[in-house]
């Protein structure tokens, strides 16, 4: 298939000082431990988990704004895994980010206009005068804004609006792959459903795709063709968006969509779905085998000791978990046998 995006086998350990000598290392954070994933063309893939998961650094890995200690990263074809940011800069051009955060992440200072013109500007595309107002205004027009409040400065909106600014920024140059952080965690949930409206006509109009980060599953689903979830640096399961809600295989999965107030109520959740008991534990000293062990309410012995793999289950579908690994299968019946 023609992908956009390629993460093979990704990590990015942090060092862990001990406080004292900073200059001891004492350990490593691994952040992200060993992800793999694909986004196709004008496809959204959403990377979905809690918290401190790894995702945002993932996002964050891909853009060159943090070393990777291992693994590879392809953009278009193109290893960019040892990238630096100044090299990085002609590629970003095509490859784009919305952040969280439509307050902090705008230049209050800067007239609206200006905002969404300034990557036209640094990349050298902003033509003259005519060519780039007209630009700003095509651009506003394409995210639901009125021409007119190119003149307006960014506490003049909503967060709701603060964000179609941030999203026209990002499509300013005609990108190939824009990366979400959470683009609609911060706003009311009554506006939340008008921005995904926005990225899914964008992504039609525009031909783009999105790496589509969020910590809920609700907010992804309908956005979403494929969904990836996290947990503690790792994949846990990965499937076509129906097909993940429908019969997902991991507890994890399962406790999300349990914990997740789905606005379907048609939507055919097992009452099985146990909800996620624990907090999530620290990615400073993840318990072993599986991550989620300690918090599974299918957990076996074998959990503890060693990690599962993420094998496939079905076309398109992924699951770590020794409940779905068919040779662990294979060692349940043949002690069954034994016994
Ligand atoms: Fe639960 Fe074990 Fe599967 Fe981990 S491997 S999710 S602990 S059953
Ligand atoms: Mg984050």
């Amino acid at each position: 298939a023609d992908s956009v995006l390629r993460v093979r086998d990704l990590k990015v350990h942090f060092p862990v000082h001990d406080g004292v000598l900073i200059r001891r290392q004492t350990g490593s954070v691994k952040a992200v431990d060993g992800v793999s994933f694909e986004v196709g063309r004008s496809e959204t893939l959403g990377l979905v988990g809690e918290s401190g998961c790894g995702k945002s650094t993932t996002g964050l890995a891909i853009l060159r704004m943090t070393p990777l200690t291992e693994g590879r990263i392809e953009f278009e074809g193109q290893d960019i895994s040892h990238l630096s940011v100044r090299r990085m800069r002609p590629l970003r051009k095509r490859l784009q980010m919305v952040y969280q955060d439509p307050y902090g992440s705008l230049n209050p200072r800067m007239k609206v206009g200006d905002l969404i013109g300034e990557p036209l500007v640094i990349h050298g595309v902003a033509g003259d005068q005519d060519a780039y107002r007209a630009r700003i205004q095509e651009l506003l027009r394409l995210v639901g804004l009125r021409p007119e409040m190119a003149e307006r400065y960014p506490h003049e909106f909503s967060g709701g609006q603060r964000q179609r600014i941030s999203i026209a920024r990002a499509v300013a140059l005609n990108p190939t792959l824009v990366l979400c952080d959470e683009p609609v965690s911060a706003l009311d949930v009554s506006i939340q459903a008008q921005v995904i409206n926005l990225f899914q006509e964008l992504q039609e109009r525009l031909g783009l795709s999105y790496l589509f980060i969020a910590h809920d599953l609700a907010v992804v689903r309908h956005v979403s063709h494929r969904i990836a979830v996290m947990y503690l640096g790792r994949i846990v399961e990965v499937a076509p968006r129906d097909l993940l809600y429908r019969a997902p295989l991991h507890p994890y999965t399962r406790g999300l969509l349990a914990a997740a107030p789905l606005p379907d109520p048609s939507a055919e959740r097992s009452r099985a779905h146990e909800e996620i008991v624990g907090e999530p534990p620290s990615v400073v000293n993840p318990p072993s085998g599986c991550h989620f062990h300690p918090r599974c309410p299918m957990a076996m012995p074998v959990c503890a000791q060693r990690a599962p793999e993420l094998t496939a289950a079905a076309t398109g579908h992924a699951v770590a978990c020794h409940l779905h690994d068919p040779s662990r299968a294979l060692d349940i019946a043949a002690s069954g046998l034994a016994a």
